[in-house]
């Protein structure tokens, strides 16, 4: 009975969204029954894998043994079914044993901007565990080993129940937390500037001072969460958004002199069924800003809308940013042009100087004009700029191992960045 209801979670359908012929599916799978049976071999028996959650993602799972089992990661592809990435998986065991498990991934190979390779999981990138589904921490380096085209970890649950994934997760119900926790805080406005997909919001937060309305502010976008497996963008977003509400002095100072717009998620149907970095309809959310199908890509719409509905307004923007997350690059690019260069520029030296920002490389223009992208292929930045001037920056930060932290980035890591990253951006712009 036991080793049925292990089965039943086998289901070849497997575990996990995909998208297929750009309709998503989510398969929610039940736990196995109760049982009062407590014997070791009781307990090995019963070991399940669950993704019937938020976010909850693995693919087809085949137990090889009681202590060794493999998991054929779905990943996804985009519109035309290209670009498999296989950059989430986030799934829970109940009933672990007391005694090592070897679980293997497989099926890891995909493509990025159409370039094959391993390109989402690599040995520098080791996943995160929990036992309280709050808490993560990243494997030792010794537990980990990531080959061509698999990964193997070894653990020894210290509890019968723990989580693994990717990275520490932040999901939809966190960010609904986190809007609820602020809302009514004085000098934040917010708004549903449309919907995804699936219906749900995508929402924006103005924080200013109201009792300062001078056309002087500077205006600052930050967005954050454009894919939906770069939780570390979100967790700096949550670690933004504290800070520029807070009590603290400095924030209130930037509250009085600049107005923050920030749009904190981009990509909530994805953020639900542990998607990668493709709206429900497969497109990339970080990309096709050349294109105009609001039908399609109506978080790409939103965005865009009010960005430009602001900047019609007579809005001024003196800075924007969109933050990421890559295996093991960290930079900051910008536009090819000799107006906003020094801006660039100088936002660099202050993170580089003030914060945990840890570059691969120096600061770094977009391709100019004459070798734009393929038609489709356009990320945000690029867009706001060449087609409406605007300064528009991307930045990457790796989720390995960073050396200015001397670790993998915690949520810590990530929360306290996200505060030093708009004090740099105000002293760039101050
Ligand atoms: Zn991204």
């Amino acid at each position: 009975m036991h080793r049925r209801n292990f089965l039943r979670n086998t289901a070849a359908a497997g575990l996990g969204g995909m998208v297929a012929a750009g309709i998503p599916s989510r398969a929610d799978m039940a736990v196995s029954a109760v049982t009062d049976e407590t014997s070791a071999e009781a307990r090995r028996a019963r070991m399940t894998f669950t993704t019937d959650f938020e976010g909850g993602s693995l693919g087809k799972v085949v137990r090889v043994t009681d202590t060794y089992t493999r998991c054929i990661l779905l990943g996804e592809v985009d519109q035309l079914g290209r670009n498999r990435q296989v950059s989430w998986y986030y799934f829970r065991i109940d009933g672990a044993p007391d005694s090592e498990l070897t679980i293997d991934f497989t099926d890891l190979a995909g493509e990025y901007n159409f370039r094959p390779g391993n390109h989402a999981i690599t040995p520098e990138t080791p996943p995160v565990y929990s036992y309280d589904g709050q808490r993560w921490m990243h494997v030792a380096k010794e537990d980990w080993h990531a080959f061509e085209g698999s990964m193997r970890l070894r653990i020894k649950p210290a509890h019968s129940r723990l989580w693994i994934a990717h990275v520490a997760p932040y999901t939809n119900r966190r960010l609904a937390q986190l809007l609820q926790e602020i809302k009514g805080a004085p000098g934040l406005e917010y708004q549903v500037i449309g919907k995804s997909v699936q219906d749900r919001d995508i929402p924006m937060l103005t924080i200013t001072d109201r009792g300062n309305e001078s056309k002087e502010k500077k205006v600052v976008w930050l967005m954050f969460r454009q894919h939906a497996w770069e939780a570390g963008s979100s967790w700096v977003g949550e670690g933004s958004i504290r800070f520029l509400l807070s009590s603290d002095p400095i924030a209130a100072r930037i509250r009085k002199k600049a107005i923050f717009k920030v749009l904190p998620l981009q990509d909530p149907d994805g953020l639900f069924r542990g998607g990668v970095r493709f709206n429900a309809y497969g497109y990339d959310l970080n990309r096709n800003w050349d294109a105009n199908d609001p039908a399609k890509m109506p978080e790409i719409a939103a965005a865009r809308n009010a960005i430009l509905n602001w900047a019609d307004h007579g809005g001024r923007i003196d800075f924007f940013l969109s933050l990421h997350n890559d295996e093991t690059n960290e930079y900051l690019s910008g536009p090819p042009s000799p107006k906003f260069r020094p801006l660039g520029q100088k936002v660099f030296e202050e993170l580089t100087r003030t914060t945990t920002f840890d570059p691969s490389r120096g600061y770094e223009e977009d391709a100019t004009q004459a070798k734009l992208p393929e038609p489709g292929r356009m990320d945000v930045a690029e867009a706001l700029y060449y087609q409406h001037s605007l300064p528009a920056f991307l930045m990457e930060q790796r989720i390995a191992y960073v050396g200015k932290l001397g670790r993998c980035p915690t949520i810590a890591d990530r929360m306290e960045f996200g505060k030093s990253l708009v004090k740099a951006v105000w002293a760039a712009l101050a």
